[in-house]
């Protein structure tokens, strides 16, 4: 990520770029904002400025090959509109993978609007963001994300069908995603120990706030012994007294003696201060982005610890925001959050087979699927 963008103010108008979604020939590299669309095959970024609104957002569209492209929309004052841009790219890059390996019938995008995400007066900035997803014609469907809240996503609806999230609707996604998650953590359990029992085990929780709950509870219904921390004593009090968890320090949660540590919390948190203190078999939690660089990804391989892909493990989430889009009941999205017991397998399995990472091994099988219904939609029916 090399070239400087474009600035958005530039225009007040949409500016589309699209790009083929195969990999790019060496002799059609480029420097600039194309390069940057080339290096991970994106198909298509939009600026949108309405300075009345006081609207800058960008949208990026990584891959439509599945469906249309979901993703949250981001409000950050970002330093630069570069950094906007970038931060928008590696979102939406995210997104496809997630929704890849979730199978669900969804591309990835990302929007990202520059600017103060505690403002007051919201209605006409997030009716200019509909405006600008519904020039996308549905190639786009927006939901929450950093910033923003189920009131921003009606001013959104005011301009535009394309996004979800809506009161009264789905709801919070937090029960659906701690099910994907303890699937998930079974399915490690049974790859490493050959059972995927949980009694008796020992899982120490970094973070009790929605998913950590509700996955506290599945645990301790399941007779694992939990260790937990969180920055918010009352959060702690509550599963200390519900669910006869046993709390410590926020930083003495890497070092316990337990079978899984489930980050719950934060990102980066799999770092080169945290490592070596980790003596656990499993490392397996609803937090995303929880590895701070891919390398730690490697030494966890190194060490012997079986890592479950965080965009794997939490993937109910987007399994909940799919559920609403099609009308799903909870149950139906509750059974396909199951199904990541056995994507969480087969993810093991293929780096088993080719000897990589688990987290390079989600990617294949991500980009697998994606080459497979591609193939079957190619012809003309
Ligand atoms: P949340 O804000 O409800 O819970 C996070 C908890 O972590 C809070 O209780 C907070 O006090 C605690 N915390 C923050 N910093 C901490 C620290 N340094 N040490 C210990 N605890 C700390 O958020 P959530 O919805 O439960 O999401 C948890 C994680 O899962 C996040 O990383 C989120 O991105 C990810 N995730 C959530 C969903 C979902 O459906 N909510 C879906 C996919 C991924």
């Amino acid at each position: 990520m090399k070239a400087p963008a474009k600035s958005s103010a530039s225009s007040s108008r949409v500016n589309s770029i699209a790009t083929a979604s195969r990999a790019p020939r060496a002799n059609e590299r480029s420097e600039g904002l194309f390069a940057q669309l080339a290096e991970h095959h994106h198909e298509q970024v939009s600026l949108y400025a309405d300075p009345a609104a006081g609207y800058r957002g960008i949208i990026a569209i990584h891959n439509t090959q599945l469906g249309p492209a979901l993703g949250g929309t981001r409000v950050w004052n970002y330093e630069s509109d570069e950094a906007a841009l970038i931060d928008a790219l590696r979102l939406a890059r995210g997104m496809t993978y997630k929704a890849a390996v979730a199978g669900l019938n969804l591309g990835g995008g990302k929007s990202v609007i520059i600017g103060d995400n505690k403002l007051k007066d919201r209605e006409p900035l997030f009716r200019a963001h509909g405006r600008h997803v519904e020039s996308l014609g549905g190639r786009y469907i927006t939901a929450e994300d950093v910033g923003t809240s189920t009131a921003d996503m009606e001013f959104i609806r005011a301009e535009t069908s394309h996004v979800t999230g809506l009161m009264g609707k789905s709801g919070d996604p937090s029960p659906v995603t701690a099910f994907g998650v303890y699937r998930g953590i079974k399915a490690c359990a049974k790859y490493r120990y050959g059972s995927d029992a949980l009694a008796g085990k020992t899982i120490a929780m970094q973070g009790v706030g929605h998913v950590g709950y509700y996955l506290a509870e599945l645990l301790y219904n399941e007779e694992a012994r939990l260790i937990v921390t969180d920055i918010d004593p009352a959060r702690v009090q509550r599963v200390v007294q519900d669910f006869k968890a046993t709390a410590v320090a926020l930083d003495a949660i890497y070092s316990q003696q337990a079978d899984i540590f489930a980050p719950c919390a934060l990102g980066a948190i799999i770092n080169d201060e945290t490592l070596p203190q980790l003596k656990v078999q499993i490392v397996a939690g609803a937090a995303n982005n929880v590895l701070a660089e891919e390398r730690h990804g490697d030494e966890l391989e190194a060490k012997g610890i079986l890592y479950a892909p965080d965009y794997v493990i939490n993937g109910g989430g987007l399994i909940n925001v799919n559920a609403e889009l099609h009308g799903w009941s909870l149950e139906r999205a509750h059974n396909k959050a199951g199904e990541i017991y056995d994507t969480i397998l087969r993810v093991f399995d293929i780096a088993r087979e080719h000897r990589i990472p688990s987290y390079l091994a989600a990617d294949r099988l991500a980009e697998q699927r994606i080459a497979t219904v591609s193939r079957v939609r190619q012809n003309f029916v």
